[in-house]
């Protein structure tokens, strides 16, 4: 069986092999937050595009300073924005202001806080070396440099720098569309009043979240039940989408029939368990050239397994770099231990009350318990090799994806 580490890295490799969306769309850049780039962002121009003063203070010559710290005739203001077209000669300086141009002749700015004003001079307080509070012309990117590749995400920074360069609309990556379905016979709609047995579909809404944060788009399906002429037909329309998850019926029960129906309709698969729990029957196939994932019912499983498995393949297919699992270690807060030789994800919660990262395992029920699931804030994951782990242990930590 295989380890997550190694099920996730198949994952990347094969939807990699594979190739992302080539459709692309071009929008203005107010609405591709979090999209990812399908061309590269060049610099426009040299940035800082003159030589840009960081301080409020005064501009002057540093030469000047090592001789005499003052009284310097102030020769003017320099506003940001504004255009100045004089030249600080020796013995003179001009007051300037954050984000203004340096004037010509002065190498250096001294903050106002490093001054004496007295009437139209000014005496200098503290060092001053040449290129103080000053960003030289092109010292952050020189006109025509690459600012970001194509597959990056447009985080803020990101934005912030497409949009600095006047790089509007961008061209970026269509939304892949990630066909969700359910499956069980006790599955009701989160609408309906459930008989004494049935359960409201909850895994439809949390994939539906995981999706967005992975930067598909959920096509939501409902649920099939566990009859295979249904699910075969709701999976050949799920087949139409970019990607397709389907959650229950893969473990070993009479009537988990998801395998089998992907398998008639001509998939193939990479694996079907995975040594993980929750999650152990997890699958991941192509069919009719999509990827398809079999995640197991159980809500906190569904969550596990689409993290570990379906988020980077959606974001593959996006025509991102996958994002790495986020880990941290954590000290443990209380001894945990573990039976079965299986990597476990156990809901936890961390805090960082006493400076460092503490975290603690939450009492539950197993996979279905997402009571308190929805109290943690992050996943513990335990590995296989070792069954006892004591207080003040170093623990790995996973985050609960938008959550922390
Ligand atoms: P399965 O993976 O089909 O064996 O289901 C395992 C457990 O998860 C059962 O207790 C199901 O009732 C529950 N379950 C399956 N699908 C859903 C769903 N869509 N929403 C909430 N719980 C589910
Ligand atoms: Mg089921």
């Amino acid at each position: 069986m295989l380890s997550y580490t190694d099920a996730r890295q198949k994952v990347i490799e094969v939807v990699r092999a594979r190739g992302p969306l080539t459709a692309v769309e071009s929008l203005p850049l107010d609405r591709v937050a979090g999209r990812i780039l399908a061309e590269a962002v060049v610099a426009d121009r040299d940035y800082p595009p003159f030589d840009r003063a960081t301080r409020d203070g005064f501009a002057l010559r540093s030469s000047d300073v090592a001789t005499s710290r003052g009284p310097m005739e102030v020769r003017g203001e320099i506003r940001a924005g504004a255009v100045f077209t004089g030249e600080i000669t020796p013995g003179t300086c001009a007051q300037i202001m954050t984000g203004a141009a340096v004037p010509r002749g002065a190498d250096a700015v001294v903050m106002i806080e490093h001054t004496r004003i007295a009437g139209r001079s000014v005496f200098v307080e503290g060092s001053v070396t040449a290129g103080q509070n000053i960003v030289p012309k092109g010292r952050e990117a020189k006109a025509g440099q690459q600012l970001l590749p194509g597959g990056t995400r447009l985080g803020y920074a990101e934005l912030a720098i497409t949009g600095q360069v006047g790089h509007t609309p961008a061209r970026v990556f269509r939304c892949p569309q990630v066909a969700l379905l359910s499956t069980g016979d006790e599955v009701v709609g989160i609408g309906a009043k459930p008989g004494p047995v049935e359960i409201r579909n909850s895994n439809c809404l949390s994939l539906a979240a995981q999706v967005a944060l992975a930067g598909g788009e959920a096509v939501p399906l409902g649920n099939s039940p566990d009859r295979v002429l249904e699910l075969r037909a709701m999976i050949e329309q799920g087949l139409k989408s970019d990607v397709l998850v389907v959650t229950g019926g893969v473990s070993m029960g009479k009537y988990d029939l998801v395998e089998g129906v992907l398998r008639d309709l001509g998939a193939e698969f990479f694996f079907d368990a995975v040594a993980i729990r929750p999650g152990r029957p997890a699958v991941f196939g192509y069919c009719q050239g999509k990827p398809v994932f079999g995640l197991p019912g159980n809500p906190v499983s569904t969550m596990v397994t689409f993290e570990l498995f379906a988020a980077p393949a959606i974001e593959i297919v996006g025509g991102a770099t996958p994002r790495p699992l986020p880990l941290f270690k954590a000290k443990l807060g209380a001894p945990v231990q573990q039976k079965a030789e299986l990597t476990h994800f156990l809901p936890a919660a961390v805090s960082w009350t006493t400076g460092e990262a503490v975290v603690s395992v939450l009492p539950w029920q197993g996979s279905g318990d997402i009571v308190v699931l929805a109290q943690s804030n992050a996943f513990l994951v335990v590995p296989a090799t070792k069954l006892e782990w004591a207080a003040g242990e170093w623990v790995d930590v996973m985050p609960r994806r938008g959550v922390l």
